[in-house]
């Protein structure tokens, strides 16, 4: 954010009214574009371009060869972020969440699931929201699809202690279902201090909301990985779901091909991984 200008400035004051009043109406809209329908398009959508594959992964890929999606339409928003805070460390995050009571999901959830990982991490994973699992044990992606969360950072190079991981919302709706804009709404600035504090390289989003909410569209998950996209500076990319890739496993071979271009854009900003990554 810009400094204030000074008090007998009013063009200064003005701009910066303006700003702010911009700032809120973004927050609002993008806590509402998690599920409205047609967010708005800065640009016109890009030719489609061919999502790369080429040597195949250990582990994720033991899949029989999918077509690879056609991709790439390039949906963007012009809406700004929230005007961010100092940034907080992520204990301090962790207190000012304390029992949180800001949506309703905190009737229903057993646990709040903050999040893992360490304070300085070079690769943040998000995902949507706890399930089951994450709900009873309090940490994120420690189910059947957490075991392949792990699988596909082992194939990186990384290990699960290596990385941050969270969600976009900290308690699980109940039954599973999706989450609506108003708990987005709630929740969203712990995410957005967790990005802060963590200060991630890359950012890898699993499974559309979460991508939506990160990247503030609304476009399905097939336009948006495979490329990277910025949010706040930070390089994203977009991949399915673990969950979604249990239930798919012949788009395991997608997803690897998302994560080797982490794994190289990593390398290009001289971020080596503690291990060789496979394949
Ligand atoms: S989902 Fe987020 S905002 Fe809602 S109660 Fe849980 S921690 Fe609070």
């Amino acid at each position: 954010m810009n400094p204030p200008g000074p008090p007998d400035d009013p063009h200064a004051e003005l701009a910066a009214l303006v700003r702010d009043v911009r700032n809120g109406l973004a927050w609002r809209a993008r806590g509402g574009a998690y599920a409205a329908p047609g967010g708005r398009t800065a640009r016109p959508p890009a030719a489609p371009t061919d999502a790369a594959v080429s040597a195949p992964a250990p582990d994720l890929a033991r899949v029989a060869p999918a077509a690879v999606a056609a991709r790439a339409i390039e949906v963007a928003v012009d809406v700004e972020a929230p005007a961010l805070g100092p940034a907080r460390t992520l204990p301090v995050i962790r207190e000012d969440l304390g029992e949180c009571t800001r949506c309703k999901l905190s009737e229903t959830r057993q646990k709040i699931v903050f999040g893992v990982g360490p304070a300085l991490a070079p690769l943040m994973f998000i995902g949507e929201a706890p399930g089951a699992d994450e709900d009873r044990q309090g940490e994120p992606f420690v189910g059947r699809a957490g075991e392949l969360l792990d699988k596909m950072i082992e194939a990186m190079g990384w290990g699960r202690g290596d990385v941050y991981i969270a969600n976009v919302l900290k308690c699980r709706p109940p039954g599973n279902r999706n989450p609506e804009p108003d708990e987005v709404a709630a929740c969203r600035p712990f995410l957005d201090a967790q990005i802060q504090a963590v200060r991630p390289r890359i950012i890898v989003t699993l499974g559309r909301p979460a991508a939506n909410v990160v990247l503030g569209n609304d476009a399905p998950i097939s336009a948006l990985r495979g490329r990277f996209h910025e949010h706040r500076g930070v390089r994203v990319m977009p991949t399915f779901h673990p969950a979604f890739l249990l239930r798919q496993p012949e788009r395991k071979r997608d997803a690897w091909s998302d994560l080797k271009q982490v794994i190289a854009e990593l390398e290009r900003l001289g971020v080596a991984p503690p291990r060789p990554a496979r394949g």
